[in-house]
């Protein structure tokens, strides 16, 4: 990196300015997989500092990497051009609420699980709630559009955040949006910057709305012989009347992976398990699960145990939490994705899952917010295995090409990143990839906001886990 800029840098950001090796490898990775080596590395804790910095990458033309706690799962923060990594992880000083006008203000360090706190604490919700919560930012949330379990009947983080402070790629500091519910003033630059993965602007501020926290939940295990009726049940259940606040699937690997790790007392042999959750006023939430069983009765799904207390509740959800880590811990490279299809095709995608993972002799596991039609096929693999790798390349992309022939999306809540850039247009047609990379270059013309995401470099047509 250019030696003037590296002193500039060092002018300002003093001791947070890291460009050690040791520390500069450790900003190499993220959730997903593949290592990068940035030239320095930024902790910054003020808009200023974000401000000065994107002067000077902008001055010097140097990639410019935001980072917040990289949990994502698509390569998001990852510094594949090398530059400048942004490291938002320790700017967590603002966490404000104003329970009258009912927002919240947070700086974009901030852990979205303490979000969550002190919202509760209020009697408040801030509904976003990505099963990584405990330890994801809120600028990451943003970037990605993050969803989560609730996603079925509170929809994603867009819905909830009201206005913006951004820095823009010439390091102009603008609010987008404000502390209303309702503004309509101009175009809705709050939600083209959400989603864009960190490369339009950089995110140093946020208003998000807040809803009143339900007073009660309750939760039903159903338990499926067969995937099929698995997936008929989710579309029974969302057209019963009742809306559910979240409904998880686990298939019968995840199933057997959750029993391996925890020992869970669980079905072996059960194709599916699906919970689904009911929030509200306790007097209804009885009755709407007699509507769920009803509803399910009737296509003969007869299985279904309701948690009668708290702590029985809190066991079931146990099930769904322990996947990730039960297929962390058995081994290897996790490769999640997160493929989503209209809610009547979730049979079909399950079943096209299963035919590829046997055409591909692979370990895949499937998961996910079963509500919103958005499935986690996680497969696990050994990188070292070259020839696996090249099994498991052909298998996401089938599964990326199936999806969308199903009129879903490549990704219902991970983003692009530089796991599903080469199928872009795949979805969104070569004009659709033109107009959006226009949007690119009016807002970041020398490309140094996360270069290397979300659009295919020319000739990049198929996925690649392993570079020779
Ligand atoms: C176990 C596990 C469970 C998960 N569950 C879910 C889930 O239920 N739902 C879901 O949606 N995701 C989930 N994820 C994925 C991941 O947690 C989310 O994508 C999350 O939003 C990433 O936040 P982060 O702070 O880790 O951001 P990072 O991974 O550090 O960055 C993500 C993106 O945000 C950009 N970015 C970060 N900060 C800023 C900023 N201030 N301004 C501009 N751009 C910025 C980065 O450049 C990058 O493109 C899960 C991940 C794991 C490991």
């Amino acid at each position: 990196m250019n030696n003037n800029a590296m002193e500039k840098l060092k002018n300002f950001m003093g001791d947070r300015l890291l460009t050690e090796i040791d520390e500069r490898v450790s900003y190499g990775y993220d959730g997903s997989f593949g290592q990068y080596l940035p030239d320095c590395v930024v902790q910054v804790l003020s808009t200023e500092e974000v401000q000065q910095t994107v002067c000077i990458a902008n001055e010097y033309e140097i990639p410019l990497y935001a980072r917040g706690a990289s949990t994502s799962l698509s390569g998001g923060p990852l510094p594949v051009h090398g530059g400048i990594v942004l490291d938002f992880s320790q700017w967590h000083s603002k966490l404000e609420i104003y329970p009258e006008d009912l927002i919240i203000k947070a700086s974009p360090g901030v852990i979205t699980g303490d979000i969550h706190k002190l919202a509760e604490s209020y009697n408040l919700m801030y509904p976003p709630d990505p099963s990584s919560s405990s330890i994801c930012t809120i600028g990451g949330n943003l970037a990605e559009n993050a969803g989560g379990p609730r996603g079925v009947k509170y929809g994603v983080t867009k819905d909830y955040v009201i206005g913006l402070e951004i820095v823009t790629a010439d390091g102009k500091v603008l609010k987008t949006g404000g502390n209303t519910v309702k503004n309509v003033t101009g175009y809705d630059l709050t939600k083209l910057i959400i989603g864009s993965e960190g490369t339009l602007a950089i995110i140093t501020e946020a208003t998000l709305r807040l809803i009143p926290k339900p007073l009660d939940t309750r939760t039903a295990m159903i338990i499926f012989d067969d995937l099929y009726t698995a997936g008929q049940s989710i579309s029974k259940i969302l057209t019963s009347g009742v809306r559910p606040s979240k409904m998880e699937i686990l298939d019968r690997n995840a199933i057997n992976k959750v029993v391996d790790y925890a020992g869970l007392d669980l079905p072996r042999e059960a194709a599916a398990i699906l919970l689904v959750e009911v929030d509200g006023d306790p007097d209804v939430l009885s009755k709407e699960l007699d509507i769920v069983q009803e509803a399910l009765k009737k296509i003969g799904v007869d299985d279904i145990q309701i948690a009668s207390d708290k702590e029985e509740e809190a066991r079931l959800w146990q099930v769904r939490k322990l996947v990730s880590p039960a297929i962390v811990t058995s081994g290897y490279t996790k490769i999640s994705e997160d493929a989503t299809v209209p809610l009547s095709k979730i049979p079909d995608m399950f079943r096209k899952i299963d035919e590829i993972k046997r055409k591909y002799n692979l370990n895949i596991v499937v998961f996910g917010h079963a509500g919103d039609g958005n499935l986690h096929p996680t497969i696990n693999t050994n990188m070292r295995d070259s020839d696996e790798v090249g099994r498991v390349e052909d298998a996401v992309e089938e599964i990326f090409k199936y999806a969308i022939e199903l009129g879903g999306t490549l990704s219902g809540e991970h983003g692009i990143g530089t796991m599903k850039k080469a199928f872009l247009a795949n979805e969104i047609s070569d004009d659709g990839v033109l107009f959006q990379k226009a949007i690119k270059k009016a807002l970041d013309p020398k490309n140094i906001l996360n270069p290397g995401k979300i659009f295919p470099e020319p000739g990049e047509k198929r996925l690649v886990l392993q570079n020779d």
